[in-house]
């Protein structure tokens, strides 16, 4: 499979019309083919708009992330497709067929990818190395194309494009850990693990970690695999001790001052960038210099505001209850006013956030999952239902500031943003300005 397959004026269907879809769509076009653009949405403006396909016109399919591919729920069009014996591509497919010698660095993971790849991209950046980043972080591949091909492009890869594509390969491939998400999308958690793995399956250099119990047993101890723990373990590449960042047992940097990468799930991050970067050859400074340098990404645990004693915390970006549940770790000693709810992953919270709800002093909850979660929590919490993040922040400051000692108002909503807001960029947007709003 290579190249060939997109001869001159390929006929070619784009399903969906996403950043994604309008990127792949407008890079085709520009190469020559004939681009047509399906999307369910009929009011969007689109060029080449098609609603009804006539199968005997395209040559091949290319999907977009997110249209459902799997057996359970696939979009009618790609069933179409396939009883139509017309090849699908990924997004990712297309960039590899125009660029089948890049050197692409892949980070994958339920939780941390856009930490990590910023990361890695911040190391190699300041360490002079021509590097471009892309992919699930809202960057389209084409995006990353230039006159002069980087040494390295960073990719944040989503599960959606790794189900979907068929010529992954990476140079460093790094699953950063695995928790149930997406479960509506992949049809079962094993279809989701799958997934994940195909990262690992098709690099040359794979970078696994030990604290991942879906993988570990599968890689360990294979060829041209790096293995990384949060904790001490001699038979791991990297570890995590006492706060100090450990290779092959030499001490090589202290994560206990990183103002802008607190916290043990920041730490993991930390150690897939170092594994990464040492790789490639960076030196210990060079890696040290673009850790200790890196701005943080917004909506991550950014500290928004602090009134008297209460601090706002902006973690909007935490859409599932893995992602909440360092956030939770991390105001350990705090009283904590959390801020939950939005589009439900229906993914039972207590396993992850159940040791640290001893914390939680009051829990406000808006958004079309409040039912969900008033059930599982009006037992052993007090619980306010506030329908609107808007009066849910009003709620929790007008509690908080009548607490003595240190208390967080922490949004770390646990669910996907869709019902209420665009994105989970506009609704900790919309968050901040409600912090600096009040008086
Ligand atoms: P992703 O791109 O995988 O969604 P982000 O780096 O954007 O990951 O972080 C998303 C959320 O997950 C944030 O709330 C962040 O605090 C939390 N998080 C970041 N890294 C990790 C990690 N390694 N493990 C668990 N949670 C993490």
């Amino acid at each position: 499979m290579d190249r060939n397959i997109l001869k001159n004026e390929t006929n070619i269907l784009v399903v969906g019309y996403g950043i994604s879809g309008k990127s792949v769509a407008s890079f085709l076009t520009k190469k020559g083919h004939n681009v047509y653009v399906y999307d369910d949405n009929d009011a969007l403006t689109i060029p080449n708009h098609v609603t009804y396909i006539n199968w005997n016109e395209i040559d091949i399919v290319v999907k977009s992330p997110s249209v459902h591919i799997m057996p359970h729920n696939r979009h009618q069009i790609v069933d179409d497709a396939i009883f139509n014996e017309k090849p699908i591509y990924s997004t990712f497919d297309i960039f590899k067929i125009y660029n089948p010698n890049a050197k692409i660095i892949g980070i994958t993971g339920t939780n941390g990818k856009s930490t990590t790849v910023s990361l890695i991209y911040n190391i190699l950046r300041t360490a002079g190395i021509s590097v471009k980043l892309g992919g699930n972080i809202g960057i389209p591949y084409f995006d990353t194309l230039q006159y002069i091909n980087p040494e390295y492009y960073i990719f944040e890869m989503s599960s959606y494009e790794l189900t979907s594509s068929k010529l992954l390969d990476f140079e460093i491939g790094g699953l950063l850990n695995i928790e149930p998400d997406h479960l509506d999308f992949h049809g079962s958690f094993e279809n989701y693990i799958e997934a994940k793995h195909k990262i690992l399956d098709f690099s040359k250099c794979k970078i696994v970690s030990c604290d991942d119990k879906y993988t570990i047993n599968k890689y360990k101890g294979k060829k041209n695999v790096i293995t990384v723990s949060l904790y001490k373990d001699a038979t791991a590449d990297y570890y995590v001790e006492n706060n100090v960042l450990v290779k092959n047992d030499t001490a090589v940097l202290d994560i206990s001052n990183l103002p802008n990468l607190v916290g043990k799930h920041n730490a993991q991050n930390v150690l897939f960038a170092y594994a990464v970067c040492s790789k490639i050859g960076v030196s210990p400074e060079k890696i040290t210099h673009g850790i200790t340098t890196f701005d943080p990404l917004p909506h991550r645990m950014n500290v928004v505001r602090k009134i008297g004693d209460v601090l706002f915390v902006d973690d909007s970006k935490a859409t599932n209850p893995t992602s909440s549940a360092p956030a939770l770790a991390t105001f350990t000693g705090y009283k904590i006013f959390w801020l939950v709810g939005g589009r439900s992953k229906h993914i039972d919270p207590m396993p992850y956030i159940g040791k640290y709800i001893d914390g939680i002093e009051k829990i406000y909850l808006f958004g079309e999952a409040t039912d969900e979660f008033s059930n599982i929590f009006k037992s052993i919490k007090t619980v306010e239902v506030c329908k609107t993040m808007d009066a849910a922040v009003r709620s929790a400051y007008r509690d908080a500031r009548n607490e003595l000692g240190a208390t967080v108002v922490l949004l770390s909503p646990m669910c996907a943003s869709f019902d209420q807001f665009k994105s989970f960029e506009h609704r900790g947007n919309i968050f901040v300005q409600l912090v600096n709003e009040l008086q």
